[in-house]
């Protein structure tokens, strides 16, 4: 079968790697001049790179690890040790871990969580505890029934001190979903949580080697290509033109520079695409279709990817850091967490800036000054005195709508990968799957489409 399928992020890579491996013939179109969606990266003109967000590779991700090791290259992903870092507000420039011991789940997470005495009493570690017991008993059913909770009020309900959520859980719920505990659906950190603490290496993370564009989207392309498949960037989606029947008739491609627009036809059709840029093209006549209706319900969340380069080194730790400041989220010295990026001598913070909302349309000279303020705050003995860390540069690339934004009650509108249109299917993070708007939950979307036309095409 021909399935043409709009978008070549990590969903619709999968979708068409997962189809050429069963004989199908994919052609992905793409509306950019770039792979990859919301991990793109572009090099800039002195050669160095900056991508659309700090990637981070979990040990809880099955379907995306199993692709690395399908293409061969799971050499490419650098693990770090099994830790978690976050830095210190009230003691600037010092940074307090949770060490994971080498021990099996859940005993390694326990362990890590006693262990550290900087940010919780043992009062709250043993309140907190009790807080997950119903979670860990009834397991993931409970962790969907929560999906009508926020995490702040999740944590009310179960009596667990407020004083918690400021230590570990804005940074958490920051890192997941680029929102804060009162607007996050406890259904979010639940699931983390669950993985975290039932997989020994649940929590371990990975940076990859290089561009995601590169060293990730690039063999997935080489791997369709050789499978019979095509990926055609600068080829938009205009319009999902329909037969009679509301069946799918074609895809309308925008003809660029002043060519004319062209109808791609194939045997089947997949959305690929974001869920924002999806809803805008959705047929008139699917729009009371119970399933393409509740995806009014979904809406990606702005967020704000930095990268800055400095005269010297700040910091050698190699791994990922949770800032906890209220203006940044996670960040890492991509100088010694990613080999492509190494440099022995200056530092390249890839920091992300969330909640973005109040700053999304600021302009990148003030993001530049309000994240260099925080810096000050971070890393002060670099900061402070006569001889300052200077920046030699910097790139900012704001994400006005990322991954659907998890606000109690979004589980409902995800829709599964099959829709009520025969020739139509929908892959990406936002579908319904169990591991969030991720890129595991991309990877696996895309999967689960190909497996649903591979089921349906053998009927
Ligand atoms: C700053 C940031 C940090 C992140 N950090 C992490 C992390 O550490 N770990 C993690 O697991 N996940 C992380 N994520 C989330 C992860 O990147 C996404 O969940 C995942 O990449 C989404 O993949 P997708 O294929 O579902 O969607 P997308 O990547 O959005 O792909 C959709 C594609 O469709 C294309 N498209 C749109 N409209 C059209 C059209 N009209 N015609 C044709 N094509 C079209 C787009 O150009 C895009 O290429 C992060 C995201 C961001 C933004």
């Amino acid at each position: 079968m021909r399935v043409a399928i709009a978008g070549a992020g990590l969903a619709g890579l999968s979708c068409a790697k997962y189809l050429v491996d069963v004989g199908h013939t994919p052609i992905i179109l793409e509306r950019r001049d770039v792979l990859g969606g919301k991990i793109a990266a572009w090099k800039d003109e002195d050669g160095d790179w900056y991508e659309t967000g700090l990637h981070i590779f979990f040990g809880a991700y099955p379907n995306l690890l199993q692709l690395f090791r399908e293409l061969g290259i799971e050499d490419r992903l650098q693990w770090k040790e099994h830790t978690m870092i976050f830095n210190q507000p009230e003691k600037p420039g010092t940074y307090s871990r949770f060490d994971f011991p080498d021990l099996p789940a859940p005993i390694n997470g326990v362990i890590a969580i006693l262990r550290n005495n900087d940010m919780l009493t043992w009062a709250e570690k043993i309140r907190f505890g009790l807080g997950l017991i119903p979670a860990m008993i009834q397991g993931q059913k409970y962790v969907e029934e929560m999906d009508q909770y926020s995490w702040s009020e999740w944590m009310q309900k179960q009596n667990i001190p407020p004083r918690i959520e400021k230590e570990v859980f804005i940074a958490m719920s920051k890192a997941l979903n680029f929102i804060n505990p009162d607007e996050i659906s406890a259904t979010i950190l639940l699931t983390a949580l669950n993985r975290f603490l039932q997989e020994k290496k649940g929590s371990t993370m990975a940076f990859l080697d290089g561009s995601p564009t590169e060293r990730l989207c690039e063999p997935i392309v080489d791997h369709i290509v050789k499978g019979g498949g095509e990926v055609r960037l600068n080829a938009p989606l205009k319009e999902i033109v329909l037969n009679e029947d509301k069946s799918v008739k074609g895809f309308l491609l925008r003809g660029l520079d002043g060519a004319e627009d062209e109808l791609f036809t194939a045997d089947l059709y997949v959305s690929a695409m974001a869920v924002d840029p999806l809803k805008v093209m959705l047929p008139e006549a699917w729009r009371e279709i119970d399933c393409f209706k509740k995806l009014e319900g979904l809406e990606g969340v702005p967020v704000i990817n930095i990268h800055l380069w400095f005269d010297r080194k700040l910091t050698d730790i190699d791994h990922l850091l949770f800032s906890r400041s209220p203006l940044l989220s996670v960040y890492a010295d991509m100088s010694n967490t990613c080999k492509a990026y190494a440099d022995p001598n200056r530092s390249m913070l890839e920091l992300v800036l969330a909640p973005a909302k109040d700053w999304i349309s600021q302009t990148d000279e003030e993001i530049i000054q309000v994240t260099m303020e925080e810096l000050k705050k971070l890393f002060p003995q670099h900061f402070e005195g006569k001889n300052p860390a200077q920046l030699r540069k910097a790139h900012v690339i704001k994400t006005p709508r990322s991954v659907y934004k998890a606000t109690p009650g979004r589980q409902a509108c995800r829709p599964d990968q099959r829709t009520p249109i025969a020739n139509f299917y929908l892959a990406g993070d936002y579908t319904m799957q169990q591991y969030l708007g991720s890129m595991e939950g991309a990877t696996l979307s895309g999967k689960l489409t190909a497996k649903a036309i591979a089921e349906d095409c053998k009927k």
